[in-house]
């Protein structure tokens, strides 16, 4: 079951107007959420950055926090997985073909939930491969826009070369993936490059930090060289749909050096349990809005 604009109906029932300033300018923002066994994760967190990309853009929120709310956890019910990715999607709305924002229009809501696809365990034991490709989106990349052309331009890069994220640099600097926040770690240390306008703040990006501070691992929050990338003992990459998965090859060569050359580091697989530990907490207590 989709929801679209106050009524639920199955997704082939589901019918937008063309001029819909989503499908017409790529106007609007997302989120995806996932759902452990009907527990949203960090649904709080969720709602904050859709406010900001809302906020980014200009566009009123359609719903109260308690609304959103309550229908994040009435399309889990809704839909019969186990665990799942609630995608959300708020656009301008429906208007005659114009840059300049329509007066009086409202915005466009669309909800749908998929089945939740974690990485298989033989991607989590042997890791990814990744690609770096210059980062050529434009300055807003804080904001979780459905704009996701370019995006979508250099994730399609990755799987032509026969990999499975982009790594993404920006004037010699880490920015992030295509669809995910990159770490690094040098003798032992935890680095990532700080939120800013080149990055989405990702909300696995936050749960890394606060475990890696919990658990006293040394942590850096500060620009990532190209060097620095190219130099790492270990690099992963993270997201709500991929947790932390390690990028075992950056351009074909391996990631690392000596006896874990090529292969997931031991930081990862320690965040990796932190995070399923974590993760196994909050179904047990569920933060409500
Ligand atoms: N960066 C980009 C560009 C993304 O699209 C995503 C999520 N798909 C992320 C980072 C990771 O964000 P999150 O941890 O909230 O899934």
């Amino acid at each position: 079951m989709i929801y679209l604009n106050g009524e639920w109906m199955p997704i082939e029932q589901a019918r937008i107007p063309v001029l819909d300033r989503g499908f017409i300018f790529g106007d609007g923002v997302y989120e995806v959420i996932p759902s452990y066994s009907g527990h949203p994760f960090r649904l709080r967190e969720h709602l904050a950055r859709l406010q900001s990309s809302l906020d980014g853009v200009r566009i009123e929120n359609p719903c109260s926090l308690a609304r959103w709310d309550e229908l994040v956890r009435e399309i889990v019910a809704k839909n019969p997985w186990e665990d799942q990715g609630v995608y959300l999607q708020v656009t301008r709305g429906v208007a005659p073909r114009d840059h300049a924002f329509p007066k009086g229009v409202k915005p466009t809501v669309f909800m749908m939930s998929n089945p939740l696809t974690t990485p298989a365990p033989e991607q989590r034991e042997r890791g990814v491969a990744a690609i770096t490709v210059a980062d050529n989106r434009w300055l807003r990349c804080d904001i979780k826009s459905v704009s996701l052309l370019a995006n979508c331009l250099l994730r399609q890069s990755a799987v032509d070369a026969g990999a499975a994220e982009s790594v993404l640099l920006r004037d010699g600097f880490l920015t992030e993936g295509s669809a995910s926040n990159i770490f690094a770690v040098k003798d032992g240390v935890i680095i990532t490059p700080p939120k800013s306008n080149f990055i989405l703040p990702g909300i696995t990006y936050d749960v890394v930090i606060e475990l890696a501070r919990a658990n006293k691992l040394p942590l850096q929050i500060r620009q990532v060289s190209e060097a620095e990338v190219r130099d790492a003992d270990e690099l992963w990459l993270t997201s709500s749909t991929k947790e932390v998965l390690s990028i075992s090859t950056l351009d074909g060569s391996p990631v690392g050096s000596g006896k874990n050359a090529g292969k997931p580091g031991p930081v990862a697989a320690r965040m990796y349990q932190l995070y399923q530990d974590y993760k196994r907490t909050v179904m047990r207590a569920p933060a409500r809005v």
